[in-house]
């Protein structure tokens, strides 16, 4: 049963809560104000218990009946009270009984209990009363100054008690939430460091702590790992006592430059194995000076080190065979040009005399005669042009090539100019788009270039089109890049790089006349000069060489 239904005064407020205040906040000290107790009223006799509540009505609290003992039980279970008036005298189970009933539950047994009592039963009842818990009496009838006061101390007191209970609720709410909070805290620090201990123990390059003399005092197991020695071990002995004697003097200097104040350092030394085998460890090594601490950070270094001194010595090797190739090469361009210079003379000779043959004996010789005579003159023809190729090859090889500013413009204008009756037999067109274009070259060489290239163009000719040959210049960022184009047979890609070689030819010499030297002039020449060379190329439409020198 809810007392509010039976509530004869106050306001409709639910019995022990207090109303909010305007704001809709209200402080602990006007809830205690504010608060309304409970007030069990037990009288068999509704007049008493109307002339009772008439009286209490001063008070402004929630005042609850009951008829009888056991309606007074019922509404014990579900309210609380600050203080129960119960009537002695009752029909069935009377105050005395009820009481005892009341003091037997743990909820109610402090629950303070006024016994009233009429005048002349009050004296043998008095004593029986306070044996069962009452702490009071009110002896009817009841006079309401008395009665009010009394139970308004009650009341206080209830409403006192209950401030405490909120106030000791509160405190206990901040202590757990302090607590709680400490916990966090713990439980993250603690998962920090487990993290920590984590991040150093299970690191594949070697971390550790030492002190200023050198010992470690910290070692993640990495280094037992690398080295072979235990953790004691390490520990054992100061860290330059395991360093390579050779490596030492460095790591002690490190360790005194550390000591002094010196931020990270960086050192590679060889650190003693347990087995007696050096292993190459890169340190980066920081000190804390306040602790007198230094932190290091060590990485085994060897494979990376033994690939070094494999490279070096590679290098070396390297290095030697290049010298011995160059000297080889200067031996053989040596060896050529003076070949070629010395075979020049019995050749000249062998040339001069088939002439003379021909010239003064010719009418003596019959056909056949004169076919051999004009083969010995032409072979000996091809061999001067090859050995004249050759030898400005080889002068090119070992010349010392001053550069200038060259005016490429004037320089393709004499080649053309040069080439003339050539390009007039051919029926050729040759053009040149090069205005105002220097570049840093051997005027010479660059002319030997230039020309080896336009005669090519003009030389490689398509049976079916006139040959139209092209020298235009580009600016690169530091070089100008020269394009000879023709219209000519072209060149499949595959034998573009092989014909800058010596004596490549795609053709042989009926088709087209050469030597094979050519083009591996024109490349030589570009390298001499701080060039290149090259060539773009599509079969049966046409080639562009191109050679890039620095601009001038
Ligand atoms: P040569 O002209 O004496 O044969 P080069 O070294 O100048 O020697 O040229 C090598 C080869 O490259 C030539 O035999 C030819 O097959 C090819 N070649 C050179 N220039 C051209 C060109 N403009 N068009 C097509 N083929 C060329």
């Amino acid at each position: 049963m809810n007392p509010g239904n039976n509530r004869l005064f106050g306001t409709t407020h639910p019995p022990g809560r207090a109303p909010l205040s305007r704001t809709g906040m209200s402080s602990d000290c006007d809830a205690a104000n504010e608060e309304k107790v409970n007030i069990l009223l037990v009288d068999d006799r509704p007049d008493k218990l109307l002339a009772l509540q008439a009286v209490l009505n001063d008070l402004n609290q929630n005042v609850v009946v009951a008829k009888s003992g056991k309606e007074a039980l019922r509404h014990l279970l579900q309210t609380e009270f600050a203080v129960i008036l119960l009537d002695v005298s009752m029909p069935g189970m009377d105050g005395f009984e009820t009481a005892s009933l009341i003091r037997k539950r743990p909820a109610t047994e402090h629950t303070p209990i006024i016994f009233v009592t009429s005048l002349n039963q009050s004296e043998n009842q008095v004593s029986r009363g306070y044996s069962l818990g009452a702490v009071d009496y009110i002896l009817s009838p009841i006079i309401p100054q008395v009665l009010r006061s009394k139970v308004a101390v009650f009341v206080e007191l209830h409403k006192r008690t209950n401030e405490i209970k909120r106030q000791a609720e509160r405190l206990r709410q901040l202590e757990e939430t302090a607590f709680k909070r400490q916990l966090t805290e713990a439980v993250d620090r603690l998962e920090m460091e487990t993290k920590r201990n984590r991040f150093f123990t299970l690191s594949l390059d070697m971390l550790a702590i030492a002190d200023f003399d050198g010992y470690m005092l910290q070692l993640n197991p990495t280094w037992e790992k690398t080295l072979g020695f235990s953790e004691d071990e390490l520990k054992s002995r100061p860290g330059p006592d395991f360093v390579h004697s050779e490596d030492r003097p460095a790591m002690i200097e490190q360790m005194e430059r550390l000591r002094d104040g010196a931020s990270t350092t960086y050192f590679e030394g060889r650190y003693r194995c347990k087995d007696n085998s050096f292993r190459w460890l890169g340190w980066t090594a920081a000190p804390f000076p306040a602790e007198r601490l230094i932190y290091i950070f060590a990485r085994d270094i060897t494979q990376r080190k033994i690939n070094e001194q494999k490279i070096e010595s590679l290098n070396a090797q390297l290095k030697q065979r290049v010298q011995e190739l160059t000297d080889i090469n200067s031996e053989l361009e040596a060896f050529s040009y003076s070949i070629s210079h010395d075979l020049r003379a019995p050749l000249r000779s062998m040339q001069g005399f088939a002439d003379a043959l021909l010239d003064e004996q010719g009418d003596q010789l019959d056909h056949t005669g004169k076919e051999y005579a004009q083969r010995i003159v032409s072979s000996a023809k091809y061999m001067d042009a090859l050995l004249n190729d050759l030898l400005d090859y080889s002068r090119l090889s070992r010349a010392e090539l001053e550069r200038e500013s060259v005016d490429l413009q004037t320089e393709v204008a004499e080649l053309i100019t040069q080439l003339s009756c050539d390009i007039q037999q051919r029926h050729a067109a040759v053009k040149a788009e090069v205005n105002g274009v220097k570049v840093s070259a051997h005027a010479g060489t660059l002319r030997q270039i230039l020309s080896n290239l336009v005669c090519n163009a003009l030389k490689f000719s398509h049976p079916e089109r006139p040959p139209i040959v092209c020298v235009r210049s580009e600016k690169r960022e530091r070089a100008v890049r020269i394009w000879v184009e023709d219209n000519g047979i072209g060149i499949a890609p595959e034998h573009c790089d092989r014909i800058f070689r010596l004596f490549e030819r795609l053709h042989t010499s009926q088709a087209y006349p050469g030597t094979g030297i050519g083009l591996a002039l024109v490349r030589k020449g570009a390298e001499r000069m701080g060039g290149s060379a090259g060539v773009e190329s599509v079969s049966e439409q046409g080639s562009r060489f191109w050679v890039e020198l620095p601009i001038a």
